[in-house]
């Protein structure tokens, strides 16, 4: 079957492969130059399948309305005249209540879980190499009621197999003896060992060159611009190519795999798929003292911030603002990046050369993924990673592919349209 992937991320390059393993002949289109220069660039490179609390839970409304009109809050809400971020905002409000976020944490852990076994079966079968260590996740809290609300997230998954342990101030400091000079500001952790890191840009730029050798045709610099659709069947996409012309590209099966800005193809043509973006950032620091720096990936809990040792490079991810599309760097967030960093990690980075960066996470109301089946016959969906997109990549991949395939996905999971 001919198979168009619109989107080169971390989804798409995925989906793409393993569509290609179950023999389909495949084409990418992606409007960068490259695979993965948009959300996939310079992510916060924790596979953490541990990490299932959506930003949706009971204690959330609260938190929003404490943090409105702080610049360096960790979830920023802007509202703007936008039906759809009015939309996504109430679904968001009805995410919190705590029967749904049981039930959106529960289809996390489904797909993270699956996409870590496929990760490492993908990793066995084609040695990439993308900066990954295997030496867990550590959850650090530095106030008691942070670390007293952990208890019940970690039982959940410890419930379903993944060991996400409790652990003292000095447990964390023997995981990670590079927190010691902070032995005082933390009250307790969690470590998850099966959890990994790794950069997500590399990781998806060197599947997508295997990929090529394998088959896969990749247009870059080619813009996807709408769906021709009669009936129930996607009939073309019509697209900007790579020469600046119109082009209208047929195949027997589409899949939409372009993140925040997925809805733009799809709303016109009646399908339904909330996702807005929610934008981040990174501070990538290059690491001027290694002993000094942390190999073991940590999440600050109180300031949401990921840190992650990447080769020579220590990255320091988060924060989250709804309010569009712009990708423009506010300094404030910057600074309060690099700034945590050294609090953490002191003389070990360099804050002078920082390379500061904004992504967009294609969030869900839920961070619950849509992956699956349209009402368009061939029509398929595999967007909305949210805060998981590099978590989640192997397994939406080849759970995409299976379904595209008409065989049944391995994991129980709420596909769309199924
Ligand atoms: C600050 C930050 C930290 C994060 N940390 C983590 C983490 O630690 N762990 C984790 O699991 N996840 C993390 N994430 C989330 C993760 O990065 C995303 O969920 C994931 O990258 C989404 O991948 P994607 O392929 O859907 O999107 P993208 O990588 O954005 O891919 C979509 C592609 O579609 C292309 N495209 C868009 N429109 C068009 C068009 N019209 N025509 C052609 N091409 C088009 C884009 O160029 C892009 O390449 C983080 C995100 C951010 C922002």
């Amino acid at each position: 079957m001919k198979v168009l992937v619109l989107g080169a991320g971390v989804i798409g390059t995925t989906s793409a492969w393993f569509l290609r393993e179950r023999g389909h002949e495949v084409t990418v289109i992606e409007r960068q130059g490259a695979a993965a220069m948009e959300t996939s660039f310079a992510n916060g490179g924790q596979i953490s399948v541990s990490h299932i609390e959506p930003w949706a839970n009971p204690a959330t409304p609260m938190k929003i309305l404490k943090w409105l009109g702080q610049p360096d809050a960790p979830l920023l809400f802007r509202p703007r005249l936008d039906a759809r971020q009015i939309r996504w905002g109430f679904q968001f409000l009805i995410e919190c209540l705590p029967w749904r976020t049981r039930r959106n944490m529960l289809q996390i852990l489904a797909i993270s879980k699956y996409s870590g076994e496929t990760l490492r079966a993908l990793r066995a079968q084609t040695h990439l190499s993308y900066d990954d260590l295997q030496r867990g996740v550590l959850q650090i809290y530095t106030d008691r009621k942070g670390f007293d609300d952990a208890a019940p997230a970690a039982e959940l998954v410890r419930a379903y197999g993944i060991a996400r342990e409790l652990k003292t101030a000095d447990e964390c400091i023997r995981i990670e003896p590079a927190l010691s000079a902070r032995r005082k500001w933390i009250v307790g952790g969690t470590y998850t060992a099966s959890d990994e890191s790794g950069d997500a840009r590399k990781f998806t730029q060197e599947l997508a060159a295997l990929a090529a050798a394998r088959g896969v045709a990749f247009r870059y610099g080619m813009t996807a611009e709408s769906l021709a659709v009669v009936g129930d069947t996607v009939a073309g996409l019509r697209a900007v190519n790579e020469h600046n012309r119109k082009e209208v590209v047929s195949a027997d099966a589409y899949v939409v795999c372009l993140a925040s800005h997925s809805p733009k193809l799809l709303v016109p043509i009646g399908v339904k798929a909330l996702v807005y973006p929610a934008k981040g950032y990174s501070a990538t620091l290059p690491i001027v003292d290694a002993a000094l720096a942390p190999t073991v990936s940590m999440t600050d809990d109180a300031k949401n911030l990921v840190f992650t040792r990447l080769g020579d490079r220590l990255r320091v991810a988060g924060t989250a603002e709804l309010s569009g599309y712009s990708l423009e760097l506010n300094q404030v967030r910057c600074e309060a990046l690099t700034r945590r960093a050294q609090e953490w990690f002191g003389n070990a980075v360099d804050a002078t050369h920082a390379e500061y960066w904004t992504g967009l996470r294609p969030a869900t109301p839920s961070n619950v993924p849509l992956i699956g089946r349209t009402r368009l016959h061939n029509l398929f969906l595999n967007t909305g990673h949210g805060t998981l997109g590099w978590t989640m990549a192997a397994g939406s991949g080849k759970a995409l592919a299976d379904i595209v395939s008409g065989r049944k996905p391995e994991i129980d999971f709420a596909f769309t349209g199924l």
